[in-house]
């Protein structure tokens, strides 16, 4: 439906959709809408043969292209659904993390919205839970020395971001709730962030009972419809308070005083997807915007955020007592090469975790045994070619699982049959190799078989609501050894723990990613912190191929500054964040060889460039180097400034993209590599 163009101001918007386009769309605007539209409503727009929702961004005197097609109406009749201040901040993360706007807003807005609707009635809405009221504690000196500086920021309306370093059972969670008191006695509002896993309905107390109805909670566990009238009451006004997962930094809060992040080195803080922010920056750039305070708390700072508050840009605060002085677990170190040079066998436990279980078994105890990796073996191997059985569509080795009998792929979920002979050799020496949660069960009911024996894996896991059952059994103490990976390591508190055993410590250490010893210290920490949360002291006994490596034996000092002073000098070393950012360019298809082509041509065209301002790794094929049968190549560039980075890389990628059969992804601030 083209319209001849008309020349008299703000005749066209300016809109973003929710595609992958970078540039935004003009649409001319028809008499009969021209009192509605405005900047933040969205709109119906035609789009190819399409209908699309557009969110109006700005208007323009002269539209880039011919043939401009009219707006079909507008969907909000009132207040536009994004304010000023989202479309600052969306426009952000499109502009830093490589996405369209139009992406950056769908990310921003509960589903219903996105869809084009204005209302979303939940058949059964959430009944209004009774909660006991809960008064402030007391601060210990610590806490009440943090309170005071970032009280000061809300109360000046300052943007400063406060780095709270505190191990688990510290008192944060109490700092951040008196601070947030603070905000809602100057008429301000909250965001509370907490990863996703530790979102539990005990989690979500705490803040109720302390402040009530002016709460609002935002994760997936709620439907579409429910979460829509959670982030109704935010931008109503009804409700000051956010807490929710990574999207809850969106909340559509007014006069907002504080963004607390929770677990701020968490990695779920990052979305997978475009657009890929990492919230916890997305908070930091909020903050800019509206001059609310940051509180980021964790046990285990990321190193980009420590090495900012060494660096005196934020602000760091101390907690370094437990409430109560309740005593720090003390933590051993099995040396599991020396113990495989003792056993004639290769064994899941040794002597002294073997030990340790039997007594606290004796004493009526709980145990906790934790281990990285699902499944009873990790591979399985021909004694006689060497030959490990993979996925068909992946390049990863299967994993046996011991109740199935079946073979299954971690990463696309084919299974198949383990085979009776070699598939290449045809000799019937096949050996199951490695140790998953399963075989650890296994292990341990055979070991100790007067023992109520629980696994929690995402296998165990996976009907709903299973994982609460189990969790609420171990408390009951139905169960007396809890066998799981990290999902047993987060935010439960279960007093009668007092040995956490950790069967493998390396799993995370032998990724090739420079985040390995951080994800290792981190893991390691956390699960020490499961111990000896009541009255008795707790015991951790870590077993590890290299027991000499510093991310080890630092955490088993409980010792994180430490740990940070070996892990800043590696990455600056090798110049990894945060001394630099990475761009990740990620090349996919079922092809291998245009796959391989592609990534070479695009090194080539961006190492041609002059005066680039980057460093550039690759391109290789990815450590998992193909899943469900898409080939994967990737390409790092180093800089200092990722904005740049990104100018410097557009074109290049113009010249690829659309190419068929090749789908490419730009990450800024990968998380994983
Ligand atoms: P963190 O968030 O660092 O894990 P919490 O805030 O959950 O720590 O505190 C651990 C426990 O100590 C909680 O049960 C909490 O209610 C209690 N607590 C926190 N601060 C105080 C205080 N000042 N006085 C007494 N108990 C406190
Ligand atoms: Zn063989
Ligand atoms: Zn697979």
């Amino acid at each position: 439906m083209a319209r001849p163009q008309k020349d008299n101001k703000d005749t066209f918007a300016e809109i973003a959709v929710g595609l992958p386009v970078r540039k935004p769309f003009h649409y001319s605007i028809p008499p009969a809408l021209k009192d509605k539209v405005e900047i933040g409503k969205r709109a119906w727009v035609p789009f190819g043969p399409r209908r699309l929702v557009g969110y109006i961004t700005g208007f323009v005197d002269r539209p880039e292209v011919e043939g401009i097609k009219d707006i079909i109406s507008v969907i909000d009749d009132e207040s536009p659904v994004i304010d000023a201040e989202l479309l600052a901040l969306t426009k952000w993360i499109a502009d830093y993390y490589h996405a369209s706007w139009g992406e950056a807003i769908d990310a921003a807005l509960p589903g219903p919205l996105k869809k084009g609707k204005i209302k979303a009635k939940p058949r059964h809405p959430l009944a209004e839970e009774e909660y006991e009221p809960t008064g402030n504690f007391k601060p210990t000196h610590e806490q009440d020395s943090a309170l005071k500086s970032i009280r000061e920021s809300i109360s000046k309306g300052r943007n400063d971001v406060y780095l709270l370093h505190g191990i688990t059972g510290s008192g944060k969670t109490e700092v951040y709730l008196q601070s947030i008191e603070t905000a809602l006695k100057l008429g301000k509002t909250a965001i509370v962030l907490v990863p996703e896993i530790s979102l539990t309905p005990q989690a979500i107390e705490r803040f109720k009972s302390r402040f009530g109805s002016v709460v609002a909670v935002l994760h997936s566990r709620l439907l579409e419809s429910e979460r829509f009238l959670e982030w109704k009451k935010l931008k109503e006004g009804t409700a000051k308070i956010a807490v929710g997962a990574r999207s809850a930094i969106f909340a559509p809060v007014k006069n907002l005083g504080l963004i607390v992040i929770d677990e701020e080195h968490e990695t779920s803080y990052k979305q997978d997807d475009a657009p890929r922010y990492n919230a916890r920056d997305v908070a930091i750039e909020r903050s800019r915007i509206t001059g609310a305070a940051v509180i980021l708390g964790s046990a285990t700072p990321s190193i980009e955020s420590y090495q900012k508050a060494a660096a005196g840009e934020y602000r760091l605060l101390k907690i370094a007592e437990r409430i109560e002085k309740r005593a720090l677990p003390k933590v051993d170190i099995i040396d599991m090469r020396q113990e495989r040079l003792d056993a004639k066998e290769p064994k899941i436990f040794s002597r002294a975790l073997e030990h340790a279980i039997s007594q606290v078994m004796n004493r009526r105890g709980q145990v906790m045994l934790f281990m990285n990796r699902r499944g009873f073996s990790t591979f399985i191997n021909c004694r006689k070619c060497g030959y490990v059985v993979t996925c068909r569509y992946c390049n990863v080795s299967m994993t046996y699982h011991f109740d199935t009998r079946r073979l299954n792929c971690h990463y696309c979920n084919y299974q198949a049959d383990p085979p009776e002979k070699c598939p290449k050799c045809k000799s019937g020496d096949i050996r199951y190799f490695g140790i998953g949660t399963q075989k650890i069960e296994s292990e341990a009911a055979r070991l100790f078989p007067a023992a109520r024996i629980a696994r929690m894996d995402t296998d165990a896991t996976a009907k709903r609501g299973s994982h609460g059952r189990i969790l609420s059994e171990f408390k009951k103490h139905k169960i007396d050894i809890l066998i799981g990976t990290q999902m047993i390591a987060k935010g439960h508190d279960f007093p009668r723990v007092t040995l956490v055993g950790v069967v493998s410590a390396d799993t995370a250490l032998s990724l090739p990613d420079f985040r390995a010893s951080e994800r290792t210290f981190n893991l390691l920490t956390q699960v020490a912190g499961r111990a000896g949360r009541g009255s008795e002291p707790g015991r951790v006994i870590v077993q590890t191929f290299s027991p000499n490596h510093y991310a080890i034996e630092k955490s088993i000092e409980h010792d994180y500054v430490g740990f940070f002073a070996e892990e800043i000098k590696f990455r600056k070393e090798l110049n990894y964040p945060p001394f630099t950012h990475i761009v990740e360019i990620k090349l996919r298809g079922r092809k291998e060889e245009r796959v391989i082509k592609a990534a070479h041509d695009l090194a080539a065209i961006l190492s041609e460039a002059k005066g680039k301002p980057v460093e550039m790794v690759g391109p290789a094929p990815e450590f998992i180097s193909k899943i469900k049968g898409q080939f994967r190549w990737n390409l790092l560039l180093k800089g200092e400034d990722p904005k740049a980075i990104c100018g410097f890389i557009d074109k290049a990628l113009d010249n690829l993209r659309g190419k068929s059969g090749l789908i490419i992804t730009v990450d800024v601030d990968p998380m994983g590599l």
